[in-house]
């Protein structure tokens, strides 16, 4: 059975200093400090210790087919988004991180796919960008949850998600710069509180923004089986119909309506919650993630949904059909 990893990240072993070469900012650059490990830099902080398997493409291939992956869908680390740079140099920064990635889908074609990443801060140079990614063969593009703390339900973002739907590129909404970041420093809560529901956050905006009611076309993932969305869907769908005055005022559809109409991924950890998503989604919309190559992800590459009691038809959903379609790539390519 092909099984394809949507949701993994990837940076390119050597960067320029953009700090030194733009002169301002806490951008990330990479200090080799010792073989196969670097230390992730933002300015003169050191951010995250980080291994081979973060840039090298052979021993990233050869540690995903031990769980009998064949492709990964690659795209950048969310704290390379740089959305709080000047616009010129977030684009030459993104046009760097995605000649990267269509380098090595080229050099790998059946190991690979790409997203790209675009400077969401400014809507033109986003859409140029965009247009570019997809004619050096990448197949969509990677946002952030919020862009320098504006929602995705902001006008300016629209014509981004237009151009998107026009140009057939799929879009991945991974959680970044966390709500309430600053305010819970321990336990990780970051991470563990903060992405789940900044995904929600992402979710409900495109929903009562009406993105998804204008743009039917477009194909949508959300990391992390959609943070805690399906799990708050009814206390969302309640607040709809007790609150329309707050809640429906610019789209007046059930948000219910949308479950199934966007992709989520199945990093969920847990069985019981990946089937009462499959309850909600259908294994049509659950597409293969791991998170890899970090430790807060499936490194075990959806091991725990070959362990549970499903159809083969679910898993080989899960596993590539789903993917292929969010994707729009065929099998074929890959065997
Ligand atoms: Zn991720």
């Amino acid at each position: 059975m092909l099984k394809i990893d949507m949701h993994t990240h990837i940076i390119p072993k050597n960067m320029p200093n953009w700090t030194e070469k733009f002169g301002y900012g806490d951008f990330i650059y990479l200090q080799h400090h010792r073989e196969g490990s670097a230390k992730m830099m933002k300015g003169n902080q050191f951010f995250r210790e980080i291994q081979a398997n973060c840039w090298d493409a052979e021993l990233r291939i050869e540690e995903y087919k031990v769980f009998n992956t064949q492709v990964q869908v690659v795209c950048t680390i969310p704290v390379m988004f740089s959305y709080w740079a000047n616009p010129d140099d977030c684009l030459d920064l993104s046009m760097f991180l995605n000649d990267h990635i269509a380098q090595l889908v080229t050099d790998y074609p059946k190991n690979y796919v790409g997203l790209g990443t675009i400077p969401m801060q400014d809507t033109d140079l986003a859409i140029e960008e965009l247009g570019r990614c997809k004619e050096i063969g990448l197949k969509g593009v990677q946002i952030g949850s919020n862009i320098n703390n504006q929602n995705l339900s902001e006008g300016r973002f629209f014509p981004i998600f237009e151009a998107c739907e026009e140009l057939d590129m799929a879009v991945m909404v991974h959680p970044w710069e966390m709500m309430g970041m600053r305010y819970m420093t321990k336990y990780w809560l970051p991470w563990l509180v903060g992405m789940p529901a900044e995904t929600t956050r992402a979710i409900c905006s495109m929903i009562f923004s009406g993105v998804f009611e204008k743009l039917p076309n477009l194909r949508v993932n959300f990391a992390h089986a959609g943070g805690s969305f399906m799990a708050t869907v009814g206390r969302i769908e309640h607040g709809f119909n007790c609150r329309p005055d707050l809640v429906a005022i610019d789209n007046d559809v059930n948000p219910r309506n949308y479950i199934g109409k966007f992709w989520v991924d199945c990093i969920t950890h847990d069985c019981d919650m990946l089937e009462y998503i499959l309850k909600k989604q259908s294994s049509k919309k659950i597409t293969l993630g791991s998170d890899y190559p970090f430790p807060l992800g499936d490194l075990k590459i959806g091991k725990f949904i070959e362990e549970m009691p499903l159809e083969k038809e679910t898993v080989e959903d899960i596993f590539c059909n789903s993917t292929l379609e969010w994707l729009k790539i065929n099998k074929e390519d890959f065997l």
